[in-house]
Parts: structure tokens; sequence; C-alpha cells
């Protein structure tokens, strides 16, 4: 879910009770991440948003399969009936009229004495329904009209994907489906990046430092390897910047724990560089693709 930014602009909108923004944002991102039936999440979303946006009434309205007008999904009210009847049939009649526009929009109800702000929902380019906010109380926007909007479009953003995945079930666009596949990708290339990082951590903790026995170096780089190769990776030569194997050798004649090399392919041929006695000091890198077989090659 993206939220980046939303703490800031939600932050300063005028509320009735007293919230923790951030912490009703890590709630948010939960219930979005959740398996939840679709009545409990939808419960739950609605109550966090009408307390994010410290609105009276939030609301999802969906476009039926036969076409408008929108019906009610789901409702959760600060206080039961807080709106009264009257406003809340103007801010259904607005929300009718304005859900397939292309952003949210705010209006005024009642003389002044209520508001509305309707955000449609989309999946690709078509609105599939919105999101509603009501707000019982005279001069609702307090001159902050267009944090509002903004507040509105950046949740529309941030929980849009959850609300298509639980509502829009049947078909799917190869719009949406490739967003939330870049989506994926972004989030993908981060964790690598942190499992990289990660790794490189705990080994240059043990850098600079020998093993007495050499089978115990051994098992050291063979733990290693399988680690590394568990997640597409190897070490990177210190020499030659080749992605490599880290070995143990004594052919060096070196007493204790042996000598660390690093084994690769350069230029087809088997190659070893390094060769200290104490563990390298390594940086990881992704594995190469196979190379061709020698068999294959020759
Ligand atoms: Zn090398």
């Amino acid at each position: 879910m993206n939220t980046s930014g939303l703490a800031e602009v939600l932050r300063p909108l005028p509320r009735q009770h007293r919230i923790r923004v951030a912490s009703q944002l890590h709630r948010l991102q939960r219930i979005c991440d959740s398996d939840q039936p679709r009545e409990q999440f939808s419960y739950q979303l609605l109550a966090t948003l009408q307390r994010l946006m410290g609105a009276s009434t939030a609301a999802f309205w969906l476009c039926p399969p036969h076409g408008e007008p929108l019906e009610l999904q789901a409702r959760y009210e600060d206080e039961p009936d807080v709106s009264g009847a009257s406003v809340d049939m103007a801010a259904e009649a607005i929300l009718q009229s304005r859900w397939s526009q292309s952003g949210p929009s705010l209006e005024l109800l009642d003389s002044h004495a209520a508001g509305v702000i309707v955000a449609p929902v989309h999946s690709g380019k078509e609105a599939i329904g919105a999101l509603q906010w009501i707000f019982a109380r005279p001069d609702p926007w307090q001159g902050m009209a267009d944090q509002y909007l903004v507040g509105a479009r950046r949740i529309v953003i941030a929980v849009e994907p959850a609300l298509q995945h639980r509502f829009n079930s049947g078909a799917i666009t190869w719009d949406a489906a490739a967003g939330q596949l870049e989506q994926l990708t972004t989030q993908l290339h981060h964790l690598q990046r942190l499992i990289r990082q990660t790794i490189e951590k705990s080994l240059r903790s043990m850098a600079g430092k020998s093993f007495a026995d050499f089978k115990e170096s051994q098992r050291f780089v063979k733990s290693i390897h399988a680690l590394l190769e568990s997640h597409g990776l190897r070490v990177r030569c210190p020499e030659c910047g080749h992605p490599a194997i880290l070995r143990c050798s004594r052919s060096s004649g070196s007493a204790g724990g042996g000598s660390f090399v690093f084994d690769h392919y350069i230029d087809g041929r088997r190659t070893f560089h390094g060769g200290g006695l104490t563990v390298p000091k390594v940086r990881v890198t992704t594995k190469p693709a196979r190379r061709s077989s020698p068999a294959a090659a020759s």
C-alpha cells in the first residue's frame, strides 16, 4: 500500500476526537493486506477512513454489474444518525452525479451546515464505485478544502488495490494487473536489496578472522554458498568484480584454516583469485546466468 506523504496531508485536518494519524495508517495497511471477508474488511476500512478524515460518516458505494445508480456497500458512522436523513439524501444525490469523474470533489450541503466528499474508485481506466465522506458540521472544510481533496486523492491511491481485489472479483483489466505487477516488482527489488545488505552486514562482521581448523573453514564457505545459492546470489570477487564462489583451499601450503579463494569463470576459463588467510570482506551480487556447458562451448 502506498501511504507516502499521507500522514503529512491528514495530520492537520480538524477532528472531533484526537487520533494518532500514524497508527491509523498502520491499521489501514493491516486491513488492506488482510484476507478478511468483505463485510469485516469494509467495516474496519471505513471506520479507519472516517477517523483519518475527521468525518462523521464514511461509506463505500459500488457500481452494480447492470450499471448505475451506485449501490451502498458499507457505511460507518461515528455516532448513529449523526448526519440525519435529509443530509444523507442530499449527499447521495451528489455521489450519484459525481462518482464517475476522474478525481475527488467536495460540496457543501444543507445551507452549509454539512458537506460531502465523493472520491471515485477506479479499476484501470474504469470507475467501479466511490468512497464518500459526510461531514455533519457547519463550515466543514474550515478553509482547508484543498487539503481535504489531496487527502481523499491519496487515500484512494492507497486503498484502491484492496477495494479492486475484493469488489471487482469478476473481471480484471490488463491495466489493473500491470499496475499491480509493477508494484510487486518494486517491492521485490526492495526486498532483494535488503537481503543482500543483510547478508553483507553479517559476513562483514566475520571479516579479518580465521579458523584454526581447515575443516571448519570449509564448512563455513560451504554454508555461505548454500545460503547465497538459495537467494540466487554470489559473492563479488574483490580483485576483478566477477560473481564468484568463495572456497577454501589448502594448496598454498598454509597451515591451520587454509586460504580463501574466489572461484569464477572469466572468458570461459575457471580462474581463482584471492588467497588470503582470513575471512575476506565480501560484497554480494546477483548470480550470473547459467553458462553453457564446456561440451557445448567447445
Ligand atoms: Zn576475480
